[in-house]
């Protein structure tokens, strides 16, 4: 880990190139690599020697930007997958067999719902699934000898619950179990999962570490801080591994088993590589992070306190409004900002809302959030079309619930677009 500050990190981390070498991270577009000698590359299979083996277990482009990554998180080393899903996948499989469970907030991504809750269920794992309010004795009460770890979003996608950090780490370490939490609306910037207890940090980089809509990815970062030994329950990491003559993870790799094993067995195994020219676009975006993701901030804060005192307007969720029920939770964890997402209620139900975003010229409908470009997305018409009313109040989702993706375009033309909007449909 480097000493320089978040900022810097963003811009400098990861890349240092030699004497004569290019300034900026080439792309490695090259699945192979060479070796003078035999030997090398066999100590390479054992594990024994480090190198780029083959580009779908680690490439040099790839190599760089995952340093980087790791040293925005802090942790001591990172894998990028090909997406956000795979990430999330990785980080859980890598520690869970079948016949396994882990805990998870009912609050999270849809897709990780789905992921966690139908096609691992398959698998043999269970989710176990907590709303973020009740208190740990019920917590406890699903933890068994199978219990893995725990699982939930730094501010879920997209009901913007912040997740207590601290108090789900203690009651994992509690269990000897790590904490999981995927950090893609906050990012790094925002806030640092590990500085608060966590031991695995997920992201979706599709979403503002890419920041332009680009390219699809994710990544999986390891604070190393986890003693997967200590904790006894882990076999995977702390008992030899047949596919590569009896390698034992924690024995060769201490404070970074983790992160090796997802890289060396499982995505050699399962191959969810992302592009060496998928990464360097990432790293593009990286390059600014810090200075957008405080423009979407921004942004955002001010469209929040525009609505909230709109006539038209019933409710409005940002975590950084005081009004928010969990901007307790945002002061200790998101001090500096959140993110640029924000929802609303808009009064007259689903018609008006569909109406209402039709009205919108520079807020864009599209299924994506957290990119450069303000944009809009109306749940009950287009991602939860086939729920009734009812159904939609029963998954916490009223009919007149509206998405913003606050960009970073100038606030004033963000705000004039949703005073015309409001104008049109009264
Ligand atoms: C988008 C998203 C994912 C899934 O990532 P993809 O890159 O789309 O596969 C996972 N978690 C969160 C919080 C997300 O917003």
């Amino acid at each position: 880990m480097s000493d320089h500050k978040i900022e810097t990190k963003c811009i400098q981390s990861g890349y240092e190139p030699g004497n004569g070498e290019p300034r900026v991270l080439p792309i490695y577009q090259s699945t192979t690599y060479r070796y003078t000698s035999g030997e090398h590359l066999a100590k390479l299979f054992d594990l024994e020697a480090s190198g780029h083996m083959y580009t779908r277990i680690s490439n040099p482009t790839v190599d760089a930007v995952e340093n980087k990554i790791a040293d925005l998180e802090g942790g001591v080393g990172a894998m990028c997958t090909s997406s956000g899903q795979a990430a999330n996948f990785i980080a859980i499989f890598n520690i869970a067999s079948a016949g396994d469970n882990f805990l998870c907030l009912t609050s999270i991504y849809g897709g990780s719902v789905n992921l966690f809750g139908v096609t691992m269920k398959r698998m043999g794992i269970e989710a176990r699934f907590i709303t973020p309010d009740v208190p740990d004795e019920e917590i406890e009460k699903l933890i068994d000898d199978r219990t893995r770890c725990i699982f939930g979003e730094t501010i879920a996608n997209p009901a913007l619950k912040v997740f207590d950090i601290e108090r789900y780490a203690n009651l994992a370490h509690k269990y000897n179990m790590p904490l999981i939490v995927d950090n893609t609306f906050a990012t790094p910037v925002f806030c640092r999962p590990f500085e608060f207890g966590a031991d695995i940090v997920t992201h979706s980089t599709t979403k503002y570490m890419d920041g332009q809509a680009t390219v699809v990815g994710g990544v999986i970062v390891d604070s190393g801080n986890f003693d997967w030994e200590a904790a006894g329950k882990y076999p995977e990491l702390t008992e030899p591994d047949d596919s590569y003559h009896g390698v034992v993870y924690t024995k060769q790799f201490g404070n970074a088993a983790y992160i090796t094993k997802a890289r060396t067995q499982l995505m050699r195994d399962l191959g969810a590589t992302p592009q060496p020219l998928a990464v360097f676009l990432l790293n593009q975006g990286l390059g600014s992070l810090h200075v957008r993701v405080e423009r979407h901030f921004k942004n955002a804060m001010a469209v929040a306190e525009y609505l909230e005192k709109h006539d038209m307007v019933e409710s409005v969720s940002f975590p950084s409004l005081p009004s928010s029920p969990d901007y307790e939770l945002t002061k200790k964890y998101l001090p500096n900002g959140s993110c640029g997402v924000i929802s609303f209620v808009i009064k007259g139900g689903r018609e008006t809302a569909m109406k209402f975003m039709d009205s919108l010229e520079l807020a864009e409908i599209v299924v994506h959030v957290a990119d450069a470009r303000t944009s809009v997305l109306h749940p009950a018409s287009t991602t939860h079309r086939q729920l009734t009313d009812e159904q939609l109040i029963d998954c916490g989702i009223s009919p007149g619930l509206i998405r913003f993706s606050v960009g970073i375009e100038n606030i004033d033309d963000i705000i004039a677009d949703i005073d015309k909007a409001f104008s049109k449909i009264k």
